[in-house]
């Protein structure tokens, strides 16, 4: 059975859900998304994903014509149509149809996507053996560009950065900020551990705040690590213990090389293997 798409309160089959051309999302990038994890049929932070989507729905005054609740029952019956229990919620709203123009007062419908899927996720390798990054020239956008807190959908930035590493030969990039300060990678946030610390770009370095990020935070406090939000350049990198990155859909993956240097011993770090075995307890106690 072909999985079943939410559109605007109705399940179309995968092939049909479709929207116009004329829809700013396409045209222009106009509108805002989230990506969600299921674990054995919980939805895992729910909550703080749907206050980031109207978040970032406000700061480009784009009206969700949803309510909150709605929108988790929506969640909820996509995922149970399709029966997945384990699975990933990319939730779009677009800015609807308009003209050819970038007048978003003539887009008079945002349109409400909800596709459910099995979960994408780095191959097993990478998380035994740990990643490769390096630092790309293209720089985060700064604040008083478009906000990097925005999960918008126009993800330019970041696909430049990841074409980037590509060229140099590894799948994921460090990027910085237009001060030069480390502010996250593609789709993922940036975790170094230093001197027995875990330290991690603050939002104000221009990141997304993930949520992934916060429930690491949360964990490593609970296990007495102390944890640092502070400015960072690529030396604190180099010289750390450990690196991991953090994300919904890559959880938490272990870094081992940057820029050429080994970080650490070169392997995934007690650390970060310790707070992967709590990352994997919490979501799948998760109420
Ligand atoms: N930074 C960027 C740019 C992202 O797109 C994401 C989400 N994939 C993250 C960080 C991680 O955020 P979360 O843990 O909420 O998935």
């Amino acid at each position: 059975m072909p999985l079943k798409v939410w559109m605007n309160g109705k399940l179309y089959d995968r092939a049909e859900a479709k929207i116009s051309v004329y829809d700013h999302g396409l045209l222009y990038g106009d509108g805002v998304f989230e990506g969600i994890r299921v674990y054995d049929g919980k939805i895992f932070r729910g909550e703080q994903h749907i206050d980031r989507l109207f978040n970032s729905a406000k700061a480009i005054a784009l009206q969700i014509p949803l309510g909150r609740e709605e929108l988790m029952e929506a969640f909820l019956e996509t995922l149970q149509v399709n029966k997945l229990k384990d699975a990933y919620i990319r939730v779009v709203v677009t800015r609807g149809v308009g003209t050819l123009g970038l007048d978003a007062n003539k887009c008079h419908e945002p349109q409400v996507i909800i596709i459910t899927d099995s979960i994408a996720l780095y191959p097993q390798d990478y998380y035994e053996k740990g990643l490769e990054l390096v630092t790309v020239s293209t720089v985060r956008t700064p604040h008083n560009v478009l906000s990097p807190k925005i999960k918008s959908l126009n993800y330019l930035n970041n696909i430049l950065a990841k074409i980037e590493a590509q060229q140099a030969g590894v799948i994921e990039a460090i990027m910085l900020n237009k001060d030069g300060f480390v502010a996250e990678c593609t789709g993922d946030n940036i975790f170094a551990v230093a001197k027995g610390r875990l330290v991690t770009p603050p939002p104000d370095a221009g990141i997304l705040e993930g949520i992934t990020r916060q429930v690491v935070m949360e964990l490593a406090e609970k296990d007495g690590i102390t944890v640092l939000e502070q400015q960072l350049t690529r030396f604190d990198f180099y010289v750390a213990q450990e690196c991991f990155l953090t994300g919904t859909a890559a959880e938490i993956i272990p870094v081992v090389r940057i820029d050429s240097r080994q970080i650490g011993e070169g392997v995934p770090g007690p650390t970060t293997l310790r707070l992967l075995e709590m990352f994997r307890e919490e979501t799948r106690s998760n109420p």
